[in-house]
């Protein structure tokens, strides 16, 4: 108990989930505002106009050393582009920087040909829904979760997003129905369940850009399975980028890109990457597996 290793591992760790509720302060706020700001605009995210996605020699650094060192990439509007690379790459940098949770050093970040420094932070994170495996639940009814999406939201369409998001079943058996209280975190749902009200959440976001990191912890087959379901669907017709943790994902995506030490290496299709026997082929030989992997 007095290791002090031990100690500062743990302060981590309190650290971290303290961020993640920062962030997500951030998040409510944020959208709450730019909802309030932009009354007639019809859609999240109306003000901005979607396209593709790109890094122009985007340089950023945390601390001293570099987290982008000059990164390119181009994620093609409707289209789902993969990020890989070992921990570390930069991959979750990419995601906080659309975000604009930081702004880069230099070069520049644009979304259908706009700087994002252009667009108000607010319309920026209305035209994103972020899916992860801790996106965060708070401890009030599962309807009530689902409806932070979009707080103006009628029953029915919040229904049909738990339908699309292949969570309606689940939630029908709760002993409450949609008013059964999740708990703290979420806690009284397993982690399958989790993830499809964060999916059903996204759903009913409706923006056009779509931010998924995928679970790293194995699920049960027929979750996974579930889930799978209810990601294709909320991809469809959206530009998504995913940090991909599943090769079945890096397999179907239009766009992989391979990231290491702040910078994209190698781009292309999975056979494509596979056949040039790169990083991609040791990444797949080392990292990915059908069920989950490590980081
Ligand atoms: P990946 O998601 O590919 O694992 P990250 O984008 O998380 O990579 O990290 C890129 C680099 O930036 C790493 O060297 C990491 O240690 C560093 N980094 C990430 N987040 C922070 C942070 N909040 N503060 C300081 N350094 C960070
Ligand atoms: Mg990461």
């Amino acid at each position: 108990a007095y290791d002090p290793a031990r100690r500062l591992a743990r302060l981590h760790v309190n650290l971290s989930a303290h961020m993640v509720g920062v962030r997500l302060m951030y998040e409510v706020l944020d959208r709450a505002s730019a909802e309030a700001a932009d009354e007639d605009a019809r859609l999240p995210g109306a003000a901005f106009q979607p396209g593709d996605v790109r890094f122009e020699n985007v340089a950023f650094q945390y601390r001293e050393a570099p987290a982008l060192a000059g990164l390119d990439l181009t994620a093609r509007a409707g289209e789902v582009t993969a990020l890989v690379g070992p921990s570390g790459a930069g991959k979750s940098t990419v995601f906080s920087l659309l975000e604009r949770f930081y702004e880069p050093v230099s070069g520049r970040i644009t979304v259908g040909g706009r700087d994002i420094r252009d667009t108000t932070i607010p319309d920026m994170r209305a035209a994103i829904a972020l899916v992860s495996q801790d996106t965060f639940l708070f401890d009030m009814s599962v309807r009530d979760n689902i409806a932070m999406g979009r707080p103006a939201a009628s029953e029915d369409e919040i229904v049909q997003a738990a339908r699309e998001a292949n969570a309606h079943d689940f939630v029908m058996e709760l002993d409450e129905g949609y008013d059964t209280r999740v708990g703290e975190g979420g806690g009284r749902l397993s982690g399958g369940q989790r993830q499809r009200v964060a999916i059903a959440r996204a759903i009913l976001r409706d923006a056009p850009i779509l931010l998924l990191d995928e679970a790293t912890s194995a699920l049960d087959s027929e979750s996974e399975a579930k889930i799978q379901e209810a990601l294709s669907r909320l991809m469809k017709g959206r530009t998504t980028l995913v940090i991909a943790h599943r090769l079945s994902t890096v397999r179907e995506a239009d766009q992989i890109v391979v990231m290491d030490r702040g910078r994209a290496i190698e781009s292309g299709t999975h056979r494509e990457l596979f056949a040039r026997g790169g990083l991609y082929k040791r990444l797949c030989d080392l990292q990915f597996s059908e069920g989950g992997s490590n980081d």
